[in-house]
């Protein structure tokens, strides 16, 4: 995906598989029969994306990790991200800032290794500050030891704690999508006219658009992340700008074609 002079690569970390009823009670495969399409499930990715600006590369979201958790409702096994980065070249010191959407296990889980050291050496890391508290601090959270513990001893000066909309380097802006986490954040990439929006889980895939009321289990506010959500679609009615989440199928990007009838096009 080429957004100006920007290359923005998506890379699978491994695979997230997503029954009806991790989108609400009240969702049932009736009627969604190609998304929930085998044995009742939706099979997603675990997405991260690789921007090179060309003076910078920016790793956005870093997957599960080699790692795998089943809760029911959603399990989800991780583990391929450095393969994906070797396959197209990429070494992880080549990676100058990391970019994690929110803090949950799927998407901060190649940060550290289980000694707690930094996966990627030479990054500086961007993330929600609203998201500290709730994760990195509170013992009862779902984040695995060796992140907590590798992020509460990282050099200071490499974390970037962000509260309001900000740039990272020249083409990669981060804004404020909060809802799923407190401090969940989406990236803006953008060049020339273009632009593309890198969502994490503030939209978990497109059947959102005409199912509004289809939430992710793991939204701590459901009712700002429907609303933040509506948000990033009106956002993607614009010509020019295109989108993909952490978790959507393919990892494809795709728009809203606005009208009577709005729909996604990928
Ligand atoms: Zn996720």
């Amino acid at each position: 995906m080429l957004v100006g002079d920007i290359d923005v690569h998506p890379i699978a970390d491994g695979t997230f598989r997503a029954s009806p009823s991790y989108f609400g009670d009240h969702v049932t495969a009736h009627g969604h029969e190609d998304f929930f399409s085998r044995h009742g499930h939706a099979w997603l990715p675990i997405g991260c994306f690789l921007v090179r600006t060309g003076s910078h590369v920016v790793l956005v979201d870093t997957g599960m990790g080699p790692a795998m958790r089943d809760d029911g409702p959603r399990m989800l096994v991780g583990g391929q991200l450095m393969a994906g980065l070797r396959a197209i070249g990429v070494r992880p010191a080549d990676v100058d800032a990391v970019v994690l959407t929110h803090l949950h296990t799927d998407h901060c889980g190649w940060l550290f290794d289980l000694a707690g050291q930094p996966v990627f050496p030479r990054a500086d890391i961007w993330f929600g500050a609203a998201d500290w508290p709730k994760f990195v601090l509170d013992p009862q959270s779902t984040m695995f030891d060796h992140t907590r513990h590798g992020l509460q001893s990282a050099d200071g000066g490499r974390l970037h704690l962000v509260e309001a909309d900000t740039t990272v380097v020249p083409g990669v802006d981060l804004t404020m999508t909060p809802g799923h986490t407190p401090g969940h954040l989406s990236v803006v990439v953008s060049s020339g006219v273009s632009r593309a929006l890198l969502l994490g889980d503030a939209i978990i895939c497109p059947v959102q658009l005409d199912e509004p009321d289809w939430q992710s289990i793991g939204d701590v506010d459901p009712d700002l992340a429907r609303r933040v959500r509506e948000r990033l679609f009106r956002e993607l009615e614009g010509e020019h700008t295109w989108g993909a989440g952490a978790h959507f199928p393919e990892l494809q990007f795709g728009r809203v074609l606005a009208g009577e009838a709005r729909r996604w096009i990928g």
